[in-house]
């Protein structure tokens, strides 16, 4: 008896399974908002780094060793890299719960069904004993952005306003390594643990390390909904202004429902609308992008 070939259906993979195999980044759900096109044309081909980004990378190094002494270390493997995150998360706590400020605090969780990490640029206490969130953006024009530009960055912030929060309701361990792909019990290299003993690290194992980092954020204080950033002009970080916002809910929530299909390759990316057409004269993928409204 003869039987029929098999049709065997090539399914590409999806952004997530391409590009983003151990989780997002928090700039990717913001850039989405942007142009989610641009984002996926990005993905594929790399994204440059631009004076005024490398600019903003320095003047946030400056504002971090203003209150903290930076050591380079060098993480060999996923573990490491862990251990470091972990580490850097309690620590910036500690130092938040003696001096009422730190920065660069690492942050991770589950938004939605996309695992996502991400740094806060600074947290501080306020007269209200609670902690606000806020980012510094250097600008090189001395003017302020546009409100699409101001509302990218605003969603940043509520992203990792929403994963802070998280954190501090204790999130369960081993759900944590489930999601970043390590066994509980992987042991990070000696060498870096070595470099890492040096600075009072309170346990060598990335999966012990994680719960002291959760216990510290289960104990600081609350977030206050209110964030701020504050634009500087980068030649000579005079202030041109500080937007103030609050959590969004509703808008939060449905950015993040509407960025989902795009992540699992459930649809295309999708291009910006009429209204934001006059976002592609900035694109640098705007000559070969296929979505380009006319
Ligand atoms: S040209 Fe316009 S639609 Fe295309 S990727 Fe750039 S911003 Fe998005």
């Amino acid at each position: 008896m003869s039987s029929s070939p098999s049709i065997l259906a090539v399914v590409p993979p999806s952004p997530l399974q391409q590009f983003r195999r151990y989780g997002l980044r928090v700039t990717d759900l913001s850039d989405q908002l942007w142009c989610e096109q641009r984002l996926a044309l990005s993905l594929a081909r790399g994204k440059q780094e631009t004076s005024e980004m490398k600019q903003g990378k320095e003047r946030h190094q400056a504002l971090h060793e203003e209150i903290t002494e930076i050591v380079r270390v060098r993480p060999e493997t996923r573990a490491d890299i862990w251990l470091l995150h972990f580490f850097n998360a309690w620590a910036a706590l500690v130092q938040l719960q003696q001096q009422g400020i730190c920065r660069e605090i690492p942050v991770f969780g589950n938004l939605g069904d996309l695992w996502v990490v991400g740094v806060i640029d600074q947290v501080q206490s306020n007269e209200d004993h609670r902690l606000v969130l806020s980012d510094t953006k250097t600008r090189k024009k001395p003017s302020l952005p546009t409100l699409a530009q101001k509302r990218t960055t605003q969603l940043q912030m509520m992203l990792y306003h929403r994963l802070w929060s998280q954190l501090a309701q204790k999130p369960d361990h081993y759900a944590v390594f489930d999601a970043i792909s390590l066994p509980v019990d992987v042991e990070a290299s000696p060498s870096f643990v070595a470099q890492l003993s040096e600075h009072t690290l309170p346990s060598p194992k990335p999966f012990e390390m994680l719960q002291y980092a959760l216990d510290a954020f289960a104990q600081a204080l609350p977030l206050d909904p209110q964030m701020c950033i504050s634009y500087e002009w980068q030649q000579d970080h005079s202030l041109l202004g500080i937007d103030s916002f609050s959590f969004d809910a509703d808008w939060f929530e449905k950015h993040l429902q509407n960025s989902l299909p795009f992540w699992h390759g459930e649809r295309s990316p999708l291009g910006v609308s009429h209204q934001d057409a006059w976002k592609c004269r900035f694109c640098e993928f705007a000559p070969e992008c296929p979505v380009r409204p006319r």
